[in-house]
């Protein structure tokens, strides 16, 4: 598809930015020992990315799409009813933990609610050729969340619940999944394990969180043998290791897939200045990944590909990774330059490296085995 004639969607609700997450050091809540400081998962990231988006004036260029909240039907086609329940008493009462260090506040529930639902507005505005591509730029985001329990800031899966529910209206029988936050998309994985209609990818530091979730040998189980692909890379890769990671593992593996749409949870923490992330990407390889995807979506499947926020937690950065991918998406080059670019495409080992390449050979080989 050549540059101007693409329609690029863009959903935000500023009620996404309301989710509360509370006060924490990092991700530890504060106690004697651990001072009482700001959570990593709060709205700065998302905010200044969408001001960036505004300020450059890509967003006047882009095409609205706005959401209403999923159900708790649409949540149930994976979430628990029983966990369903939990999470919406605590968030009428004063909020709560989804489990394990995923802390909301009072109304977070029809906030997480509304970020599946845009997630799902993209999704369906994709599919329905309202627009060639789109990004949803939702919070709380989605990609750890299991069927009952939240995980890593996650309460629902936005992705998983999008997809199902897409799934039942647009009747579409093959989704793939790219999932390139730094940590590994455990959640949506989970959610199609066992099944072949939806090829499920994650590009993540290899055992960062989950710690035990994302090795290679996670294949899929039943019909869904051979349908999950992980690409767990070295701590310290950079713009070369995830340039092989695409062409080697990533785009054989969608070509071989053949997807009808393609969906990227995207998380811009493998930045090389993220504070939770050992990596080094910067926003040329964010632009760079995004071309890759929209090549393959050009041929596969009629340049479908949506797009839903996950994580990233460095809020000076975020926003110059998401102008690039929104930039490759719409075909529209902004005035605004990265000022972080120089100072991360020159650092040491940027270049893929030995035992990067070695990591990324041994996932090519799966994705050569995924069931025609
Ligand atoms: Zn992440």
């Amino acid at each position: 598809m050549n540059a101007g004639t693409v329609k690029t969607g863009w959903n935000f609700h500023e009620l996404y930015l309301w989710h509360d997450t509370g006060n924490a050091a990092a991700w530890f809540p504060p106690g004697l020992t651990i001072e009482p400081g700001e959570h990593a998962e709060n709205p700065a990231t998302k905010r200044r990315f969408k001001n960036l988006v505004e300020v450059s004036g890509l967003s006047d260029r882009l095409v609205r799409i706005d959401a209403g909240p999923v159900t708790e039907d649409d949540l149930a086609l994976f979430h628990t009813r029983e966990y369903i329940g939990r999470i919406r008493a605590m968030s009428d009462d004063r909020g709560g933990d989804a489990s394990y260090l995923t802390p909301f506040g009072r109304g977070s529930f029809e906030i997480a609610c509304l970020s599946a639902g845009g997630t799902f507005a993209m999704i369906d505005a994709v599919l329905s050729g309202r627009v060639n591509n789109g990004y949803a730029l939702v919070r709380p985001p989605g990609h750890h969340a299991e069927q009952d329990r939240g995980l890593g800031f996650c309460l629902f899966g936005n992705v998983p619940v999008a997809i199902l529910k897409a799934r039942k209206i647009h009747g579409v029988e093959r989704i793939a999944t790219i999932d390139w936050d730094v940590h590994h998309g455990n959640g949506t994985q989970s959610a199609f394990y066992a099944d072949p209609g939806v090829l499920t990818i994650s590009v993540h530091q290899e055992r960062l969180f989950p710690s035990d979730r994302g090795d290679r040998t996670e294949r899929g189980e039943g019909a869904g043998e051979g349908f999950n692909l992980n690409i767990p890379l070295p701590p310290g890769s950079g713009h070369g290791a995830y340039m092989a990671a695409f062409e080697q593992v990533v785009l054989p593996a969608l070509v071989r897939y053949k997807p009808e749409l393609i969906v990227v949870p995207s998380g811009f923490d493998a930045s090389a200045i993220d504070p939770f992330g050992r990596m080094m990407l910067h926003s040329d390889s964010y632009r760079e990944m995004t071309r890759l995807l929209m090549e393959a979506a050009d041929i596969l499947c009629r340049g479908r590909l949506a797009m839903s926020h996950e994580g990233g937690y460095s809020a000076s950065y975020v926003p110059y990774c998401g102008l690039a991918v929104l930039e490759q998406l719409s075909g529209i080059r902004t005035s605004v330059a990265d000022p972080f670019l120089d100072v991360f495409r020159n650092y040491a080992g940027q270049a893929l490296q030995a035992h990067q390449a070695a990591a990324i050979s041994l996932a090519s080989e799966l994705a050569g085995s995924i069931p025609a």
